[in-house]
């Protein structure tokens, strides 16, 4: 091969494939649920302000985003000089993957665990390695078994997505405490705001009581923002300050930082958003069950349905079926999941029709 090369294991990675937003020639309305967003979209007071920063668009952001720092250290308790923002949250495991692996290097994640975590991990030269999980549920036991000499990341998302399981504090914090103090263990909370189960801890305080744990945030899931690219980690001060190293001067946009700060005072749309997806997470994943179809316990906004494999009523076949109905779902083989497909929860009418077009599939001759 002639011309420039990349970096060693660049070119193993397979590409990250989003959500679909077109559901081929269906016609009429579709309903996108591949990407877990939110239904309810964002608060008006943020579009407001996205538009009011469209006067704005020759300066520059403020790099080190201090007013959205400031506004997130207040809602949540924290100290704002160990906040870091990103282009999503996306960037963040990316940035942290680099400035803390290399070649020669592993990284920890759970077998079904968010897929960037692999990517990143390979991107940067290093290995990725995929633990078990028992019950499509992260093993702590597992994870801290894997711990080898090599090991420098262990990535765990609460909840993950796809499969919508949660471990809890106790059980976090035992996987913090298991781990030798020179592995980084990133908590990824993308769903944090959607838990209720009252042994669920998003991670803040593993973060502040010790040198190597990060916890990631994002503004494209409860908050309705995914377009805009905002996300937060939450870190000890010498790791803020190599991603304050490593970021672009101006990672996160005007736009962004200025929606981001009106969603977060309007604490009332988020409530709203959290009692509709508690609400519908629960009337789906009955209506689901009745059909006859193994639903995988959620604490997200989003279910993983699984479908009996082979002829006829499989993952495949029912994707293809709602896809024909304009309505779209994740496929899942990327995660080794190929008899499941991953549902996010949407709007009232929406998810009735989901449940009426999987009706007519498992019904039909
Ligand atoms: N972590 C998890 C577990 C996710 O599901 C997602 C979105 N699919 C992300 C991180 C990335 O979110 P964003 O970059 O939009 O903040």
């Amino acid at each position: 091969m002639t011309g420039p090369r990349p970096q060693p294991g660049i070119l193993d990675i397979t590409a990250y494939v989003g959500g679909r937003s077109t559901a081929g020639d269906a016609g009429g309305r579709v309903i996108k649920l591949s990407s877990n967003e939110s239904p309810l979209g964002p608060s008006p007071r943020a579009i407001e302000a996205y538009r009011a920063a469209a006067g704005e668009l020759h300066r520059y952001p403020d790099g080190g985003a201090r007013d959205l720092r400031a506004a997130l250290a207040k809602r949540y308790g924290l100290d704002p000089e160990r906040i870091v923002c990103g282009n999503g949250s996306d960037e963040l495991i990316t940035m942290l993957t680099r400035a803390y692996i290399g070649p020669g290097d592993e990284a920890l994640y759970s077998e079904y665990g968010f897929l960037m975590y692999p990517i990143a991990v390979m991107s940067a030269g290093a290995t990725p390695v995929a633990v078990p999980e028992a019950g499509l549920r992260a093993d702590i036991d597992a994870l801290l078994g894997h711990v080898t000499p090599a090991t420098r990341i262990v990535f765990l998302a609460n909840p993950n997505n796809p499969t919508g399981s949660y471990v809890s504090a106790d059980e976090l914090r035992r996987l913090r405490d298991g781990l030798p103090g020179e592995v980084l263990l990133v908590i990824d909370s993308a769903y944090a705001e959607y838990v209720g189960a009252n042994d669920y801890s998003a991670g803040a305080e593993l973060v502040e009581d010790g040198g190597n744990v990060v916890m990631t945030r994002t503004f494209s899931k409860i908050y309705g923002l995914a377009a805009l690219r905002l996300g937060w980690a939450y870190c000890p001060t010498d790791v803020a300050g190599v991603l304050n190293r490593v970021r672009g001067p101006f990672n996160v946009t005007a736009p962004a930082l200025a929606a981001g700060l009106a969603a977060l005072a309007d604490t009332a749309h988020v409530d709203a958003a959290r009692r509709h997806n508690d609400k519908w997470l629960r009337w789906f994943t009955t209506e689901i069950e009745g059909l006859g179809l193994t639903v995988h316990p959620s604490v997200g906004n989003f279910v993983l349905v699984c479908f009996p494999p082979g002829e006829g009523r499989s993952a495949e076949a029912a994707n293809d079926f709602l896809m024909a109905r304009g309505i779209i779902p994740r496929q899942m083989a990327a995660y080794h999941l190929p008899d499941c497909l991953r549902i996010t929860i949407g709007l009232a009418d929406e998810m009735s029709a989901v449940v009426a077009a999987l009706a007519e599939f498992m019904n039909k001759g």
